[in-house]
Order: structure tokens, then sequence, then C-alpha cells
């Protein structure tokens, strides 16, 4: 039997329970185990944070700092993240089956996304206008826009969470974060770390607890003004149901069923390692996962056949194990629901390449192949559905306009690959496409510096980049009357 670690909840600064005792459990997914239990926040629980986070916003000492000084405790965070990264990562992989590989590497890179913010807190400026009447001087001001909600998945949440704080916090604003219920510790260890960099009680809230009633409570507090959402279409259309509540403004990055398409003038070794990561990294449990792959017919069977080879010999096991490549899913239900959709897809008439079972040699665990499936139609469930997890969608195209016409053929629009050592057409294909992010002969790759974000059932908005950062202020306009005269004649609009 286990030891079971025991966690607490990060509110106004100090570690606590649920205000009704309860608790939940996570599981290892590597070896399907309970590892450790964190409290079940509830109503009130919510209610205190996000009621610390409003008073160190509008009184606490958070709210007199200098922008110069809030970048310093931002950066101050971004330096301890990745002084500890190794053993946060060790927490998150233990926490979510991800590969201590990627673990340390991300979290390591989740620091530089808190300096990119951190520099930017003192470099936003407002702006006098040149406006169009006389003895008036007009200005812009940019605010906090208020207490910022922020809900993320499990899975890369010290990145998805640093792309919701770091631009909060460097605008002024304070924060509660709602860790996902399927491997909350990665965040509450972050909460230790903003309490070592000085960041002051209730800037920083991280609340640990199931979608409803936690995240309801959250996004449907009257004091919160701003929803930050990573998660599932689904859960999004709660969250906008639930911002009528608050008029907080929303912005949603969603899930994807993202093309990557390969050209018959590709370097056909790119092409198999680009598919290889957007399928198979993170067990394909990523919102960006390239899963409906389209290649042109000349170089069909020899792609598909290469990917399909290094399928077969990717090293599956204990994520914990440096040479790992692929570890286990998350959670029992996504493995479930990825057997249920894949057996819907062979019985449709996808058939299989390679993978779709449970392997032998992980009999504990949510493990599952890498399984590839070669599609006739788009209209099977695999190719619709994001499973987020290893498995592929096969499919052959004849031209350009047939690739574009195909790809774009989605509920999704979240991010594209495209692989062509023509240039031209590379960047034909890329402006018809309708997502928020292409990669052109590269996959998977992201940086605090360029946005992020989707098309359609995507999601909206942009997280990263120079713009998210004015999505977590508000404008004031400011008039000020210049002349000697006494305002004028109060019933004509001035
Ligand atoms: P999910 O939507 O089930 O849960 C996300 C979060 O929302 C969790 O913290 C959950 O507790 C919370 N939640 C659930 N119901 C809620 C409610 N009624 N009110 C408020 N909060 C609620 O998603 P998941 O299964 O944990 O994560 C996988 C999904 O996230 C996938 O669809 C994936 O594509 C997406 N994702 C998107 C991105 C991106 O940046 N676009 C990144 C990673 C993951």
């Amino acid at each position: 039997m286990n030891e079971i670690v025991n966690y607490s909840m990060f509110i106004d600064g100090r570690w606590t329970e649920a205000a009704d005792g309860k608790r939940l459990g996570s599981v290892n997914p590597a070896t399907g185990e309970d590892w450790a239990s964190f409290p079940e926040a509830g109503i009130r629980d919510v209610d205190a944070a996000v009621r610390a986070a409003h008073k160190a916003m509008t009184e606490g000492p958070w709210s007199r700092m200098t922008a110069s000084e809030r970048g310093k405790r931002l950066r101050r965070l971004a330096d301890l993240l990745a002084a500890q990264a190794d053993d946060v990562a060790k927490l998150e992989t233990t926490d979510t089956g991800k590969l201590i590989r990627e673990t340390r590497s991300q979290t390591r890179y989740t620091a530089e996304y808190l300096n990119y913010f951190a520099g930017a807190a003192d470099k936003l400026e407002g702006a006098t206008l040149p406006i169009d009447k006389p003895d008036l001087f007009v200005m812009t001001i940019r605010e906090p826009i208020g207490v910022v909600a922020a809900i993320v998945p499990w899975n890369s949440q010290l990145m998805l969470t640093a792309v919701k704080l770091g631009p909060a916090l460097a605008t002024g604003n304070a924060i509660v974060i709602k860790a996902s219920e399927h491997g909350p510790v990665p965040l509450l260890e972050l909460a230790r770390l903003c309490a070592e960099a000085d960041i002051p009680p209730g800037v920083v809230n991280v609340v640990t607890g199931l979608g409803d009633p936690c995240g309801k409570a959250l996004t449907t507090h009257p004091l919160v003004a701003r929803i930050a959402f990573t998660g599932g279409p689904s859960t999004a259309r709660h969250i906008i149901r639930n911002s009528a509540e608050n008029f907080g403004v929303v912005t949603l990055e969603l899930g994807g069923k993202s093309p990557i398409l390969v050209f018959d003038d590709a370097d056909l070794d790119s092409a198999v390692n680009g598919i290889l990561a957007g399928n198979f990294g993170a067990t394909g449990q990523s919102c960006v996962a390239g899963t409906r792959v389209f290649i042109q017919a000349s170089v069909y069977d020899e792609v598909l056949g290469r990917v399909a080879e290094r399928a077969k010999r990717i090293r599956i096991g204990n994520p914990m194990e440096e040479q790992t490549e692929m570890g286990p899913l998350a959670t029992k239900g996504q493995r479930d629901n990825i057997e249920r959709v894949v057996a819907a897809s062979l019985k449709e008439g996808a058939s299989l390449v390679t993978g779709g079972s449970r392997p032998a040699a992980q009999p504990k665990g949510w493990y599952f192949e890498p399984t590839i499936l070669a599609c006739e139609t788009a209209a099977v469930p695999v190719a619709r559905q994001e499973l987020f997890g290893p498995v592929l969608s096969a499919f052959r195209f004849k031209d350009e306009a047939d690739a574009i016409a195909a790809a774009n053929d989605t509920e999704f629009g979240l991010a594209a690959g495209i692989f062509s050592r023509d240039g031209g057409r590379a960047l034909r294909v890329m402006r018809q496409l309708r997502t928020g992010i292409v990669w052109i002969n590269s996959y998977r790759a992201s940086s605090p510096i360029a946005p992020f974000g989707g098309y359609k059932s995507s999601g909206t908005g942009r997280e990263a980049g120079r713009e998210s950062l004015l999505d977590y202020t508000r404008t004031k306009t400011v008039w000020i009357d210049t002349s000697t005269k006494p305002m004028g004649d109060p019933f004509i609009m001035r």
C-alpha cells in the first residue's frame, strides 16, 4: 500500500483545507494507484479565494506596488521555478504520467514565459490623443482588469498557467487558479514558489476541486472580471454561460483535430518526425496534436510505412525513466474512450495499420499503443473527435486544393503542419488554412513571444505574445479641460 501525500490548497497566502473538510485523490497514471490527496474546494472556499484576490488588488501592498517592482517579483518566481524545475517535474510526472524528459524541459521553459511577462510589466503605456475639440486634453491609461479566474487542464499545466498568471500579475491583477482534478500538484508547487518569491498574500490563489462546484463557483463569482479558460469545448460552453453572471471577459483555448499536410516535394525525414511529434509526443495528449495526417498519393505508402515502422519501435514505459518515449494516458476515462472510438472507427471501415491495443508489457496503468488508422473517409469517428491520445488517422490526397479542403473540413481550427520544400506552395496553403497556428516544415513548437490560439471550436483570444497582455487590462479615457473659461452650455453635448 502506497503512502499518500496530503496536499492543501493556497488561499490568501495560507495553506488551507476545504471548509467542509472534503478531499479528492490523485492517481499515478503509470501504476493506476492513488498517490496524493488534495482538498475538494466548495463554494465557500472559492468565495474566500476570490475575496482574498479582490482585497489584494484593492487594499493590499500589491495595489500600491510599482509596475517595475511587480516585474521583479515575477522574475524572482521565474528564477525559483527554473532552479527547482527538476523537483517540480518529478511531481508532475507522478501526477499526470507525462514523460520526465518533457516535464523537466517544459518546467524550465515555463520560467521563460514568466520572464517574458516580467519584462513587459513596466512597458505598458497609455496615450495622449490628438482630440478634435478645442481646450481639451485627452489621455488613455491602462488599468488592471480585476480579479482573474484561470481554469486549466492537467496537461502542460504550468505553461498553460504561466500564460495567464504572467500577464495577469504583470498588469497588476490578482488571480485565482483552479487546478485540474486530474493532477493539481504542480500548481500547488507553483503556489509555494509564489510565496517564496514574495508575491503578497492573496495575489495568487490556487484552489483544487471539481468543475462543478469549484470551477462553476469561480467563473460565476460577481467579483471576477476576467476568465481565462483552457480545456475542452463542452466545458467552454459552460464557461460562457457562467460568465453571463459577472460579464467576465473570456478567452478560450480549446481542443483541436489539427491537420498535417505532407506534399510529395517534402523532406520526408522531417515530415515523418513532424507526424511522430504531432501524434505520439506527450502520448498524443496535446491540444495541438496533428491527428489528421494528409499525405499526397505518390508518397503516401512510403511516408505512412516509415511512420508506422517508427511507431512500432516507440519505447513505451515508466514516464520517470529517461529513455521512455511514450508514457500512459493521464486518466482511465481517456483510455476507455479511445478504445471505444477506435473500435467504432474500425467497424465503420477504417483499417488498422499498427497499434490499437493496450501494450502487453504494461498490465498496470493507463497505457495505449501508438495507433495508426488508414481512413478512406473523414466521416469515421476517429477523424472527427478529439481523442487526446496516441491515435493518428491517415488520408491520401491528390493535389493542393484537395488537401486544403480536407484539412479545413473540421469543427476545429487550432493548428496545422505543412511539409513542402516549395516555399511558394507552403505560403499559399498556409493562407487558406483556417487555423490559429501553422508550422511549416516543423511541428509542436511554442514560445512566450508567439501568440497561441485557435479558430472555430478551438477557441477565442490569444495567449502569449504582446497582444495577450492587453487582455488583462482595461482602457480608461481621461478628459481634462485646459481652458480658463467655465464649462459651457450644459444642454449641448460637448
Ligand atoms: P476539461 O474541459 O474537462 O477541464 C478543464 C478544466 O475545466 C478543469 O480544471 C475542470 O475542472 C474545469 N471545469 C469543468 N467543468 C467546469 C465548469 N462547469 N465550470 C468551470 N470549470 C469547469 O478539459 P480536460 O479534459 O481536463 O483537458 C483536455 C482538454 O483541454 C482538451 O480538449 C484539450 O485540447 C484542451 N487543451 C487546450 C489547450 C489550448 O491551449 N488550446 C491546451 C491544453 C489542453
